[in-house]
């Protein structure tokens, strides 16, 4: 889909034949200066410490699932054993602090077989067709057949035991607000994206989404980390209320809202095409500055606009979340 771009304000290292991910059309609705920035490869040297919890317990569950088929799984002892010791190296490689790594290690290691617990005789109905796999299709839409490549990785997908196809996906935080967030999900872009993207790649109907919650404990603060009592205070913890710390709930879309939501990511992808080609300008929006999570670009915009000056790297690689082991 080679294009001659009409100027220079869109990004410069990107073409469309490299695809679009789900977060970063997200990134273009919410701020094309943010979608630029990200297109051309910035980041900020500093560790996203929000997020860091999350990416441990994701490699967590990417083991338990990848095992859940076997004869004999590991147990979640020796799987939070085998994913802890590289996870944390690679914590320490991006610049994390001890501390902040050691809660997170302690944290997921009170929870993590507490989650095996709870949801066990649940997840031995499933039959696992994949875990933590890319997609990558060329979606087409309309008449006049618009088109524009998708990539992305989704948690899991699974077959339910009445034959159904669902797709797992993991969220974790401190605070959930889930009256806001069941009404929310009930047209979540993240959701719906998924649901094409796996009916694409598989070529069968996908009846919705398992939204796993995984509640981060915020206990204990000022304990030692390390030390065997903090976990169990947090062990106990979740004895005494699972159901605060895992939520599950199951998000159905129907034929209609599936064909609603096609129409209108078509209209998002030919905005993001007529951005990229110069039809549509560059500008900061600064709504999106403050959220739940600050924009990552929010020192760039506050010295002017120049990564380098803010002290942002330029990554060699695009999309790097969707390498194999990423
Ligand atoms: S800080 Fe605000 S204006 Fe700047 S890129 Fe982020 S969202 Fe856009």
């Amino acid at each position: 889909m080679k294009r001659i771009k009409k100027n220079s304000s869109t990004p410069v290292g990107y073409d469309l034949d490299q695809g679009v991910t789900q977060s970063m059309l997200c990134n273009f609705i919410k701020c094309r200066r943010a979608a630029a920035l990200a297109l051309n490869r910035w980041g900020s040297p500093a560790p996203r410490r929000a997020t860091q919890f999350g990416s441990l317990f994701h490699e967590l569950l990417q083991e338990h699932y990848r095992g859940a088929g076997k004869k004999l799984p590991p147990s979640p002892e020796l799987t939070f054993k085998n994913v802890a010791q590289s996870w944390e190296r690679k914590a320490l490689e991006a610049g994390d602090k001890t501390e902040d790594i050691q809660g997170d290690l302690a944290c997921a290691k009170a929870l993590f077989p507490s989650y095996v617990d709870r949801w066990r005789k649940n997840d031995e109905k499933k039959r696992w067709v994949e875990v933590e796999q890319v997609f990558d299709f060329m979606f087409r839409h309309g008449h006049k057949r618009f088109q524009q490549r998708i990539r992305g990785k989704i948690d899991g997908i699974y077959e339910a035991k009445d034959g159904t196809i669902w797709i797992l996906e993991t969220k974790t935080a401190s605070q959930i607000n889930e009256e806001t967030l069941s009404l929310a999900l009930t047209f979540d872009f993240q959701c719906q994206f998924y649901v094409v993207a796996v009916e694409e790649k598989l070529q069968r109907k996908v009846s919705g989404i398992l939204y796993n919650i995984i509640r981060k404990p915020s206990i204990g603060r000022g304990a030692d980390k390390t030390s065997d009592a903090y976990v169990q205070l947090i062990k106990n913890d979740i004895a005494s209320r699972p159901d605060f710390y895992f939520t599950r709930f199951e998000l159905a879309f129907s034929s209609k809202q599936m064909a609603r939501f096609r129409d209108e990511l078509s209209l998002k992808l030919q905005d993001f095409q007529n951005w990229w080609l110069g039809d549509l300008p560059t500008y900061r929006n600064e709504f999106a500055c403050q959220a739940k999570w600050n924009c990552e670009y929010l020192p760039v915009c506050a010295c002017g606009g120049d990564p380098k000056q803010a002290g942002f790297k330029q990554s060699k690689t695009l999309f790097s979340e969707l390498l194999e082991d990423a």
